[in-house]
């Protein structure tokens, strides 16, 4: 008998804000998506404690909590969840889209991809080795284990005035060392920050090297002063680094139009990306806003451009065809 693979209507590869919203969409829409959440489902609002800007919470939300809820109003309307990370896709223009978790391979009509960012690195010796031991990339996660403690946060935007202000209710004191004298953050942002006693700001300072300590924890940061060029320790326990996000994009290096920055590239007002089939939505595409509420406005867009290809777009001749060649029992267009 010719093994028989389901092609799915819509996977969706990634399960945050806009993961979840493109499956809410979808499956409201009888597309029965199946989403590969990813192992740590949820995305960044896993790693957050109050969201307080995502509208219709006027009481503000924990991130993890506004998660599961979005996750569970999905799975009501049917959508289908797998725990998993993606390990590799093979996108086509307009054919049948593949999806590998090992070497099980999910087939599909679309492709919805919400893969999302994570937190950039510094690329210094130390930044890895002592991940866990002292250096961290998630004040809210982490913060609370440096109570009474020495600590800095590194970076000037918005993401390390909340990592900040958020590590200071537990640090004894706190460094912020940003490579400018001028900060990126928001003035809103930086304002609460200064308004903290135990914060205090170091400019313009560049880290170099994270060193242990005998007991193989971070014990000092080496810093270069960006105009001098003098160098300087400082001792820490504990060293944030929040200088960003990268799209977390790999999987559909060269197979997809991105920019290079590796954020995916859809054509302007809409989610499509250059392969016919295939959408991008939130954090892997936008590097401007990075919002909860507007990646899940883009997760709504994904859905919606996915179910209008599918209603347009005539079955592709590949749909009839098992990989190999044998023929495969597909279930009609039901556009
Ligand atoms: P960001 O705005 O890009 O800021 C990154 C910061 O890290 C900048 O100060 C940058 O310095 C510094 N940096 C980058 N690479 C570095 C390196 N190799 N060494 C040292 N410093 C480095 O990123 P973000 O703070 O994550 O914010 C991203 C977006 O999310 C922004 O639009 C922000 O407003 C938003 N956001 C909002 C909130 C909030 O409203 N609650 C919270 C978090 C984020 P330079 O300035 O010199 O480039």
């Amino acid at each position: 008998m010719a093994d028989e693979k389901k092609v799915e209507n819509v996977i969706v590869v990634g399960g945050g804000p806009a993961g979840y919203t493109a499956a809410l969409y979808t499956a409201r829409a009888n597309l029965e998506p199946l989403v590969f959440e990813g192992f740590q489902w949820g995305g960044q609002l896993q790693n957050t404690t109050d969201v307080e800007n995502y509208p219709g919470y006027p009481e503000g939300i924990m991130g993890p909590e506004m998660m599961g809820q979005f996750r569970a109003q999905a799975e009501r309307f049917g959508t289908r969840f797998v725990t998993d990370d993606v390990d590799r896709v093979e996108l086509s223009d307009g054919g049948i889209q593949r999806v590998f978790l090992g070497d099980e391979e999910h087939l599909a009509k679309t492709v919805i991809l919400a893969m999302g960012a994570e937190p950039r690195r510094l690329g210094i010796p130390g930044e890895m080795e002592l991940s866990g031991r002292g250096v961290s990339t998630c004040g809210v996660c982490d913060g609370a284990f440096f109570k009474g403690r020495k600590v800095i946060v590194i970076g000037g935007g918005d993401s390390a005035m909340e990592d900040s202000i958020f590590v200071a209710k537990y640090a004894g004191e706190l460094t912020m060392v940003n490579r400018r004298d001028e900060f990126r953050a928001s003035k809103i942002m930086f304002e609460r920050a200064r308004e903290q006693d135990n914060i205090d700001f170091k400019t313009p300072y560049v880290p170099e090297e994270f060193v242990a300590g005998e007991d193989g924890k971070l014990d000092r940061v080496r810093l270069r002063n960006a105009e001098t060029g003098e160098q300087e320790e400082i001792e820490t326990d504990g060293a944030f680094v929040a200088i960003g996000h990268i799209p977390k994009s790999e999987i559909v290096t060269g197979q997809v139009d991105a920019d290079e920055d590796g954020y995916i590239v859809t054509q302007p007002g809409s989610t499509r990306t250059n392969l016919g089939g295939v959408f991008a939505i939130g954090d892997v595409v936008d590097h401007t806003y990075r919002q909860a509420v507007t990646a899940a406005g883009t997760g709504c867009m994904g859905a919606l451009d996915a179910e209008w290809y599918l209603r347009d777009t005539p079955p592709s001749p590949e749909a009839h065809w098992m990989p190999g060649g044998e023929p495969a029992e597909i279930a009609p267009n039901p556009g």
